[in-house]
């Protein structure tokens, strides 16, 4: 009995019983790995998901599962935020992002969006046995009556107290910021600006914009502002604003003092800033379908065609040619018309500014999920590099929405949120859309198309 006693301790000692292998829910099995977070791409890694987290990154991982995902010769991105989108019909809009890859949505106000439509929205984004991507929001519109957005894009649906606040005086700014900080708003949305494009309404005076800054700082919520020029960018810094939603329409010149002192005040602040620049490409869409059409076998794109009209027309060359003047360009040609602004961009990436993509999706021309994708091609044709823009899609927008320590990266311990693509986004961009597998919450995705 004591030899066989000695015996047992012998084997246990020495790992005749090993523990047993880590059970996974899903195994994706030796992929190319490019993780968010701005590093170089890592070779033939395993990455190992249970109840809904990323629970190890491995050259050789130890581990079963009943689910694997042969991720050989195929690319791993983390699941991509779209942070600027409206929409009008989320149910049907909603599987289009998560089709894309779009797994996180940053949704800016819009006409439906009453308190009891945002936390529907909620409510659909927090599931994962349907295609719906999760929803972080903004308040309700900060504006005034007769500006915009209500008058440049009018719809009997905004509603004064439900859907937009009007502000009449500075003294009622105080218990609207109360009332938003009782719902689960990423901030406030500030509209500034005097219109996207002619005829222009008038912009919110200075007063509004600080008092509104000052009180939501009392309930430490930030400010998501919308500026269209330098005069309103200057006013949203003097203000203290937090971030801007918008790129277009700002022209930065590092020669200029004035503006760079503002803009090292304002990096001071650790602003975030969204690109936006299929604004422009959409608005130019009438004039030129080609742009979009050459590369895109979109269905919806030959529905748009329908939609050109003698109106829009001459409202995409209004567009185009203040666009053009302010840049002092002459060529119509979409990386010339772009390139200056992704200049500008480059140039705040350089200094450390948070820079974040969206699309402001939801305007005609502009297709929820997928022209997300056209917005990193933009910023690519503009001289940008992939490793970058795919930093901005994804890190930077989880920390502009103070997510950043459970999304926006493929690291241990952060939600399971990713895409798997068939082709290197490193080498070129458009690569983006050779999607295979799209992943929220450690579950494999429905796609609709
Ligand atoms: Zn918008």
């Amino acid at each position: 009995m004591k030899r066989l006693g000695v015996l047992m301790m012998i084997l246990l000692g020495f790992g005749c019983r090993p523990e047993p292998a880590t059970e996974y829910d899903l195994i994706i099995s030796n992929v190319n790995l490019i993780d968010g977070t701005g590093s170089p791409l890592k070779e033939v890694i395993s990455v190992g998901i249970k109840e809904g987290k990323i629970k190890a990154l491995a050259k050789a991982l130890k581990g079963k599962s009943n689910t694997y995902l042969n991720g050989s010769g195929k690319y791993l991105i983390p699941g991509l935020f779209d942070c600027h989108i409206h929409t009008i019909d989320y149910q049907k809009d909603f599987p289009k992002f998560m089709h894309y890859g779009v797994t996180s949505v940053f949704i800016t106000g819009g006409s439906l969006c009453t308190d009891a439509y945002y936390a529907e929205m909620r409510e659909h984004g927090e599931q994962d046995s349907i295609p719906a991507p999760r929803v972080f929001h903004t308040s309700q519109h900060f504006s005034m009556e007769g500006r915009h957005p209500s008058k440049t894009y009018p719809s009997n649906q905004w509603r004064d107290g439900e859907s937009i606040f009007y502000l009449k005086d500075t003294l009622q700014i105080e218990g609207l910021v109360q009332r938003v900080a009782q719902h689960p708003n990423t901030g406030i949305k500030l509209t500034i600006e005097d219109g996207p494009h002619p005829p222009f309404v008038e912009r919110m005076p200075f007063e509004f914009v600080e008092k509104t800054v000052k009180e939501a700082e009392k309930y430490d919520l930030e400010v998501f502002a919308h500026v269209s020029d330098n005069e309103e960018l200057a006013m949203a810094i003097r203000a203290g604003v937090q971030n801007l939603v918008h790129f277009t329409g700002v022209d930065l010149n590092p020669n200029n003092s004035i503006q760079v002192q503002l803009l090292s005040e304002f990096r001071k602040r650790d602003p975030s800033w969204v690109t936006t620049l299929m604004i422009d490409k959409s608005f130019w869409y009438p004039l030129y379908p080609d742009w979009f059409e050459s590369k895109s076998l979109l269905p919806e794109y030959q529905a748009m065609r329908k939609r050109v009209t003698e109106k829009s027309k001459w409202f995409a060359t209004a567009y185009l040619n203040m666009y053009k003047e302010s840049y002092g360009l002459t060529e119509d040609h979409l990386p010339v018309l772009m390139t200056p602004q992704v200049q500008d961009i480059q140039f705040l990436y350089d200094k450390g500014f948070n820079m974040v993509l969206g699309t402001d999706t939801g305007n005609d021309f502009n297709f929820h999920g997928y022209s997300l994708h056209e917005e990193m091609q933009l910023l690519e044709m503009g001289g940008m590099q992939p490793l970058d823009i795919l930093k901005m899609w994804t890190l930077n927008a989880a920390k502009m929405l103070a997510v950043d320590h459970e999304l926006g990266s493929i690291e241990v311990g952060k939600l399971a949120d990713m895409v798997l693509l068939d082709k290197n986004p490193l080498e070129a961009i458009e690569n983006t859309l050779a999607i295979t597998t799209v992943i929220k919450n450690g579950k494999i995705q429905q796609r609709i198309h």
